[in-house]
């Protein structure tokens, strides 16, 4: 059932949201769709499908978020960039999404692409612009991206979140962070927020590591943080694929736990085109999380 995550995110029981991302070329559809398939049979509250940093995948990314929502009957949420796009592309896709019925978008940026001039004419600078013509063409619920820890292009934290103040008053409904590994690094960001008077929903993004080494090259471009008690996980684990998995599926969900304990309800997951992961995070929280939404 189409809904708009503005209205879900009332709901105060404990509900988990998952992430996947279009494939790079038209061979890896398939295997998309499939966990696409097995991750909405868990009955999230949401999925969200990003959006390649460059534009060119954005049929794929409105036509995943098409099939769950049209065909597998689970609200999603689209993701939109626009650094690298003209307004009248984006505009464009903001069409298709309307035409393919899609309530729900993340309007982002997108990270400035190397080697051009920046901003061309005609192009957005900021997630806050695309914000405000989104909310022109009326009828979405639109959330944006924060960053618990600063945005690497911003020296000062308190710049950044009041230039996220900004964005959020330009018209979002919620915000998604940005990856963290130590809860206590989102819970000092939410008091800080709320005392700027940012009061929509945020919703904590938990990434489950589950291979060691792909972690660098994701710590390297969230600019997050790894706790002690991680590094330890990682010096144990790290050379044993399956014993790493397993140890970080159970660092992501005692995250989880600990988030939904202190009365954070909506807890998004990137779950990175990974169903038995989430499959296994959904089974650790099988007391926890009994509310399924739809
Ligand atoms: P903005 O909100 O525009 O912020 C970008 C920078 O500009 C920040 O440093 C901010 O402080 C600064 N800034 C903003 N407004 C002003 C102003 N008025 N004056 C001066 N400085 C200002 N990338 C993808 O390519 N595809 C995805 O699908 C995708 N999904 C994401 C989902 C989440 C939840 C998150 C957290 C990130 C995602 N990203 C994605 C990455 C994101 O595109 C990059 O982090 C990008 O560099 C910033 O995007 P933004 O929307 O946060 O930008």
């Amino acid at each position: 059932m189409a809904c708009k995550i503005r209205d879900t995110l009332k709901n105060k029981n404990p509900h988990i949201s998952f992430e996947i991302f279009p494939p790079k070329t038209e061979a890896g559809f398939d295997s998309v769709l499939s966990a696409a398939d097995k991750i909405a049979a868990l009955k999230p509250s949401f999925i969200s499908v990003t959006y390649g940093a460059g534009g060119g995948t954005s049929k794929n990314t409105v036509n995943i978020a098409s099939h769950i929502q049209n065909d597998l009957g689970v609200t999603s949420l689209a993701h939109l960039t626009c650094v690298s796009s003209t307004k009248e592309e984006v505009h464009r896709v903001i069409e298709e999404l309307k035409a393919k019925k899609i309530e729900n978008v993340l309007a982002l940026r997108g990270d400035i692409p190397g080697g051009n001039e920046f901003p061309l004419p005609n192009q957005y600078r900021y997630a806050s612009e695309l914000v405000e013509d989104i909310k022109t063409q009326g009828g979405f619920c639109i959330g944006g991206a924060c960053y618990p820890e600063g945005h690497v292009e911003t020296e000062h934290k308190k710049d950044d979140i009041m230039h996220l103040k900004h964005k959020v008053d330009c018209g979002l409904d919620f915000i998604t962070t940005q990856m963290f590994f130590d809860n206590n690094i989102f819970y000092n960001f939410l008091y800080r927020i709320r005392e700027q008077g940012i009061m929509i929903p945020v919703l904590p993004g938990i990434m489950p590591i589950t291979n060691a080494k792909n972690m660098k090259r994701t710590l390297k471009l969230s600019g997050a943080a790894l706790p002690q008690r991680f590094v330890a996980i990682l010096d144990r684990f790290g050379e044993e694929p399956e014993a790493m998995k397993q140890a970080g599926i159970a660092y992501a969900t005692d995250q989880i736990i600990d988030l939904i304990a202190n009365g954070i309800n909506h807890i998004h997951v990137y779950s990175m085109n990974k169903p038995e992961i989430a499959e296994a995070i959904m089974r650790n929280l099988s007391e926890i999380v009994k509310d399924t939404i739809y």
